[in-house]
């Protein structure tokens, strides 16, 4: 369970300090779809850095699965962020001179695991995105959809709990999209936490909460209906 309250954040300092977040108070239980929807500069991007341990809050509090995360060191972010959370991205960010496996081997090289095991998990990873024949292909290889399939498999490969998309769609035709919602859809029926980003609302049609941002304030937050 993730609970955050009373979370602002600002950006910058002295006269050019930008607020960006205020008074955020947000609990999301295990096995939640989230969508998190608001105009362009509501805060959106700045919120998931916060959920995902890529940035602090300037005041409030965060507890993960009861955990107080206070101002910890960046090592200890880091760790946080390995351990529980899988990202994804509109651009994708894979590296382009690695092809599909290697991409989605890559969080393991840090993490000390032997070869022959991260083959083996980048194999297994990128079967359940349904990509087991283009291992070998290069990003410049893959479309739009399947390079969002290795991103993804590359997010799960340290088994975290929790995977945040930030407007995963934003970069796909509509049935493309409709297919990475589907894959986002399966991996929260397998018990993952999925929080995502979007300006689309048939996008946000397949999740279970809507959560709205405007100027930094949450300003709706709708559980649908069963
Ligand atoms: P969204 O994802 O909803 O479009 P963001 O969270 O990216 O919004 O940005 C919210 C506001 O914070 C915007 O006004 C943006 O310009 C500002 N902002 C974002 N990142 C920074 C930064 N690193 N430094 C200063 N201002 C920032
Ligand atoms: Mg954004």
């Amino acid at each position: 369970m993730m609970k955050l309250s009373e979370i602002t954040k600002v950006y910058g300092n002295g006269a050019l300090q930008v607020p960006v977040l205020h008074d955020i108070n947000l609990t999301i239980e295990d096995g939640e779809f989230v969508a998190i929807m608001g105009p362009s500069g509501s805060g959106k991007s700045t919120l998931m850095n916060i959920i995902g341990f890529l940035d602090y809050a300037t005041s409030g509090t965060y507890e993960l699965n009861g955990e107080k995360i206070g101002k910890v060191k960046e090592n200890k972010l880091a760790r946080l962020r390995n351990e529980h959370i899988g990202f994804v991205f509109q651009q994708f960010f894979l590296l382009p001179r690695l092809n599909a496996q290697k991409n989605v081997e890559s969080p393991l090289i840090y993490a000390g695991i032997s070869k022959r095991e991260r083959t083996e998990r980048a194999k297994q990873m990128l079967e359940k995105v349904g990509l087991e024949d283009r291992m070998k292909h290069l990003p410049n290889q893959l479309s739009g959809g399947q390079k969002q399939r290795v991103a993804i498999a590359r997010a799960l490969v340290n088994q975290p709990s929790i995977i945040l998309a930030d407007e995963p769609t934003g970069a796909l035709d509509s049935k493309t999209s409709q297919q990475i919602m589907q894959l986002l859809v399966q991996l929260n029926k397998e018990g993952k936490t999925v929080i995502i980003v979007t300006h689309e609302e048939e996008v946000a049609e397949y999740t279970n909460r809507i959560i709205t941002l405007k100027d930094g304030r949450i300003t709706d937050d709708r559980r649908k209906s069963l």
